[in-house]
């Protein structure tokens, strides 16, 4: 999956070009930048590529959650659902911004369940955030409608699944906003980077605004001579990650084909293994391929698999225990552990994090065993791939 696998000479071009001028700065410095806008040449691409009006570029893919809740208008004493199974920046954004994070059921897509969502609603909930995991989609349509006809804001944590589509339409693009990682480990990489999409021009004001303190970018070549309309902070990128990011976002399409390969070549050698099923996916074509997702039919099942898998040379993530992706070994938030006092502390009743069950999303967990699909592999590497897995299900 990742973008790492593949940096190059085009890589390599696109940070010369800024190292030549010197300017590492996204904004200003005019006469001695040689024309180069990396991050401005980014974000058009990225508009290109998922087809949206607007794009804005951040530090990383938290600040661009953080930047996209704040510019929805999403605050202190809000809830926003999320699912269980993401990764901690999630509700690390929503926290930040003051916001309550609240959780709900993921269903066999691995993402959130809609049909679930109306038990945690309640009179401060302002938004939904589903989680596209490991390049593949949430029942997304079904979502949409259900936040559309409650008035909830949908915005959509896309950091997993550049790339991704569900019936043509780029994964991201289906709420108010979306948000992209391009952190070290994801399917294109900056170094750290991160994105936001909208089709709605305050939100994109907003987010430009916030992540630079505020500026309103209308002073021209003066810096000193922009406004400031809201209070912001500094989730900006530097030239130097968007330069690698141009070069990457070029070989996207490049990057999903390989995956897609890769990742049919291993799917179609398990589909006569005993007992397993599939991750389920709205839309197969439009899968990013970046895992492949798998059930059994036991949590004892799928312990010994993926305990077999590592043993035979095919390490496969059991998220089930993994502490970054799962809430259950999520201490941290359960027990409130933080340095200074956070705003979400403040509200009334929140959410008892500590005795949160949600029985559903622990279910499907336990029986999931996800392959990451490497680049890099050659024939012969799927080959004694596809081996250590029949090996595996033979113990
Ligand atoms: C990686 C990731 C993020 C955060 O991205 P960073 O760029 O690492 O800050 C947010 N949500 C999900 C689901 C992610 O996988």
């Amino acid at each position: 999956m990742p973008g790492f696998e593949i940096f190059g000479d085009e890589e390599r071009k696109e940070v010369n070009d800024v190292l030549e001028t010197g300017v590492l700065f996204r904004y200003g410095f005019e006469e001695a930048r040689n024309n180069h806008f990396k991050a401005f040449e980014f974000e058009k691409k990225l508009c290109n590529i998922t087809g949206s009006k607007y794009s804005h570029l951040c530090s990383s893919g938290t600040a661009a959650l953080c930047t996209a809740l704040c510019a929805c208008g999403i605050g202190a004493g809000d809830e926003v659902i999320i699912p269980p199974f993401t990764f901690v920046a999630t509700f690390e954004a929503v926290i930040n911004v003051g916001a309550i994070p609240v959780f709900s059921e993921i269903d066999e897509t691995l993402c959130l369940d809609p049909d679930k969502i109306e038990d945690v609603i309640t009179s401060r909930t302002r938004a939904v955030v589903p989680v596209h995991m490991c390049g593949s989609m949430a029942r997304i349509d079904e979502i949409k409608n259900f936040c559309d006809k409650k008035g909830l804001i949908l915005l959509e944590d896309s950091c997993q699944s550049i790339g991704a589509t569900y019936q043509g339409k780029s994964l991201g693009s289906f709420g108010l906003a979306g948000c992209f990682s391009f952190d070290s480990v994801k399917t294109i990489t900056c170094g750290e980077g991160g994105g936001i999409i909208t089709d709605n021009k305050n939100v994109y004001e907003k987010a430009d605004q916030y992540a630079d303190h505020g500026h309103d970018h209308l002073g021209g070549a003066d810096r000193g001579a922009d406004d400031h309309p809201i209070m912001g902070t500094n989730y900006r990128i530097s030239e130097l990650n968007a330069a690698v990011g141009v070069a990457q976002l070029n070989k996207l399409d490049q990057i999903i084909d390989t995956q897609r390969r890769n990742k049919l070549a291993i799917k179609d050698a398990m589909t006569d293994l005993p007992d397993v099923s599939f991750r389920y996916i709205p839309d197969a074509k439009g899968d990013s391929a970046t895992f492949l997702s798998f059930f059994l039919p036991t949590e004892e099942r799928a312990r010994q698999i993926a305990k077999n898998l590592a043993r035979n040379g095919a390490g496969s993530p059991y998220w089930y225990d993994n502490n970054w992706h799962y809430y259950k070994e999520w201490h941290h938030l359960k027990e409130i552990k933080r340095s200074g006092k956070l705003a979400f502390e403040l509200a009334d009743n929140l959410p008892d994090y500590k005795n949160l069950l949600l029985e559903n999303s622990d279910k499907i967990m336990k029986k999931t065993i996800s392959m990451q699909i490497m680049l890099s592999w050659t024939d012969k590497d799927i080959e004694n791939r596809i081996q250590a897995i029949k090996k595996s299900f033979k113990g």
